[in-house]
């Protein structure tokens, strides 16, 4: 088994690190290495995978506890497991947890009791592992939701063997060594005195049965792979970053346990026109001088289309309205974000010399009165320099 990075490095954050920074971290590393911004790039879709799998533990409270104790054998029970123990199939998710640790660890090994603590039963039912995908969406998909196929490529249950891994007609046999149990126990003399330690079954590599003819479809492992579309019903107002996450559809369970679950991650890409802040959207229009000066009905774009809005007379460049329930629908529950428009006054540029005496001969015939900052920061500017 490939030596594992430790997952606070994987997202480089230290091990004080909060929720908070562990969720910020996370984000911006599975950005970086998102499939669909890296296609092709095999280093990328590792990084990807090994960011993902930390931060389903270091997310976890309970599963952060037993990492924080145990490192990865606290979250993984394959690892590190030894020699012969390829087999163990599973990965995460799988039925095992701390007390088989422990139980390794400390089985036996005190008071005489051996074997009274419980360990997994290679045969018991283990969940299939969960399945990450990446989804890319246009602004308009993620605030409206949309139906979209993801391919997934996951561990079936082998038609062949039905996931006994055994040719038809024949069935697997219970392991001489172990007993079927997948574990050994072992006695080691040491300075303490003869100590007993329980290992994975290296016979049958642990998992308690030997098969002698294999199912010719799945070699034995009693899973096949597949490649299957899969429709996603995207909810109206998710965001980027978000995902989702529809049980049953990830890698099959070992000994009828239950299937994993596939997890889709959003991506939104940025629109042009519009900007999101939660539920919020923000929009600017450039309007002209005089729409300005004078009021106007102005046409503003809004993600249901256009409407029409007037800005009053004598708007500042700058001005911020609300459209209050133009925002986005929240994604779990009712009601709307609002928009909000930014007006903008835009100079004109490059006017004929006609334009340019109509706009000095209107400048002209205005009074200081016309203005309102103009008049207070004129008279200051006298107050404090002439006196
Ligand atoms: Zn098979
Ligand atoms: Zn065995």
């Amino acid at each position: 088994m490939a030596e594992k990075r430790d997952y606070y490095e994987v997202l480089g954050v230290p091990k004080t690190a909060s929720d908070d920074e562990i969720k910020k971290a996370y984000r911006k590393l599975a950005k970086k290495y998102h499939p669909d911004l890296n296609p092709g790039d095999k280093t990328a879709e590792e990084k990807f995978k090994e960011v993902g799998e930390a931060y389903e533990v270091l997310s976890d409270k309970d599963k952060k506890a037993r990492y924080d104790q145990f490192g990865h054998a606290g979250v993984d029970p394959n690892y590190g497991a030894g020699a012969g123990a390829g087999g163990f199939g599973g990965g995460f998710g799988g039925g095992i947890d701390l007390d088989d640790i422990l139980g390794s660890m400390f089985g036996g090994g005190f008071g005489g009791f051996g074997g009274s603590r419980q360990r997994a039963n290679p045969n018991a039912p283990r969940r299939g592992g969960d399945i990450r995908v990446s989804l890319v969406l246009s602004f308009m998909e993620a605030v409206h939701g949309c139906a979209k196929t993801v391919s997934v490529s996951r561990q079936d249950t082998c038609p062949e063997c039905g996931g006994t891994g055994a040719a038809r007609g024949t069935s697997a046999e219970t392991c001489p060594d172990c007993r079927g149990t997948g574990y050994v126990t072992v006695q080691q003399r040491t300075p303490f005195g003869v100590m007993q330690s329980t290992q994975p079954c290296r016979k049958c590599g642990g998992k308690g049965k030997i098969i002698k003819t294999p199912c010719s479809k799945c070699h034995g492992s009693g899973k096949t792979a597949s490649t299957k579309r899969v429709e996603v019903k995207v909810p109206a107002g998710i965001d980027d970053d978000q995902s989702l996450r529809l049980a049953g559809l990830g890698d099959a369970g070992t000994n009828g346990g239950p299937s994993g679950d596939l997890i889709v991650i959003v991506t939104v890409r940025p629109d042009a026109m519009f900007e999101r802040d939660g539920y919020d959207v923000h929009v600017t229009v450039p309007i002209t001088y005089s729409q300005a000066v004078l009021g106007s009905e102005i046409v503003v774009p809004t993600i249901d289309g256009k409407v029409q809005y007037t800005v009053p007379e004598g708007t500042q460049s700058g001005t911020t309205f609300r459209l209050r329930g133009k925002g986005i629908q929240y994604v779990n529950g009712r009601g709307r974000g609002d928009q909000y428009v930014h007006v903008v006054v835009e100079i004109p540029k490059k006017l004929t010399r006609t334009q340019r005496e109509a706009l000095k001969k209107f400048e002209d015939s205005l009074k200081e009165e016309n203005y309102e900052q103009r008049k207070g920061f004129f008279k200051s500017l006298r107050d404090k320099f002439e006196k």
